[in-house]
């Protein structure tokens, strides 16, 4: 089974520190049209997870998203979810659980945290008591934004006091025992397209990957790292902010033909819950 996800945000929203409210032009159009038009001639149907900032800009285009395709909660501001409270945690999610459901009319039961920074029982168990029962956030290895949640990168069950949440977590990409990253964003744009085939056929019982609209957009500016965070404005951050950017159109398309892509919802129906494992965080 393989999954196709769009974190869908600007460029600049990728923040990971809230009190930076950098104001740059949006660019979200860019790298969106250019992904909303492959997925289609595709005939993929990804499941969109949405950033409430970038859906409170663009209202119009996210109901268009709703009307064709899956979506889920990418929360409303970019928090890593290390950095806030559980209380912060919870204002976030249902101010754009609301705003969601202006825009389109769905009340949304998906879930995935920025940069996989989900970490503990006490963030599952807001997504819980807020009406979220699928989650696609939790990582199986220790990264540059979160820890290490899961002992593998299948799909599972969560217990949380007496409620379950459905996991899908993001495939975990690497060679051998040597582990670095997730199938998508950044890493997708580095890898030869050769490379990105073969861990995606390797994992062909379960697969998800995702991808960003910047991920597409081959202007992106160079001072992404100035504009967006502090700690990342070194030479390889900025290289890994631009790397690939130009030939990753391309590699989409080649991607979305190769494999059998389903939205979220679809692999929720083809999965025997009842017989996959039960993990008690
Ligand atoms: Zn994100």
């Amino acid at each position: 089974m393989y999954i196709f996800t769009i974190d869908f945000e600007d460029w600049f929203e990728r923040k990971q520190n809230a009190e930076l409210k950098p104001l740059p032009l949006s660019r979200l159009k860019f790298g969106s049209d250019e992904m909303l038009a492959i997925v289609e001639k595709a005939g993929v149907k990804p499941t969109f997870f949405i950033l409430g900032c970038t859906a409170e800009r663009n209202p119009s285009l996210i109901a268009e998203i709703a009307d064709k395709y899956d979506i889920g909660i990418h929360g409303y501001e970019h928090y890593n979810c290390n950095d806030i409270s559980v209380e912060v945690f919870e204002k976030d999610l249902r101010k754009v659980k609301r705003l969601l459901k202006d825009i389109t009319g769905k009340d949304v039961n998906k879930y995935r945290s920025p940069s996989f920074s989900l970490a503990n029982r006490s963030f599952l168990k807001v997504l819980v008591d807020n009406g979220i029962e699928v989650d696609c956030s939790l990582a199986s290895i220790n990264h540059q934004y979160g820890s290490k949640v899961l002992s593998s990168n299948s799909p599972c069950r969560i217990l949380v006091d007496g409620a379950e949440i459905k996991e899908f977590p993001p495939t975990t990409i690497g060679f051998g025992n040597f582990k670095f990253g997730f199938l998508g964003g950044g890493y997708f744009r580095m890898l030869p397209y050769s490379i990105t085939r073969k861990l995606t056929s390797q994992n062909k019982e379960y697969a998800s990957a995702y991808i960003h609209p910047c991920d597409l957009d081959k202007k992106l500016p160079w001072d992404y790292a100035e504009t967006i965070q502090l700690e990342e404005r070194t030479f390889f951050a900025k290289l890994k902010a631009q790397v690939g950017l130009k030939t990753s159109a391309r590699k989409l398309e080649r991607w979305l033909s190769d494999f059998d892509f389903v939205d979220v919802e679809t692999a929720v129906k083809m999965i025997d819950w009842e017989n996959t494992p039960l993990e008690k965080m």
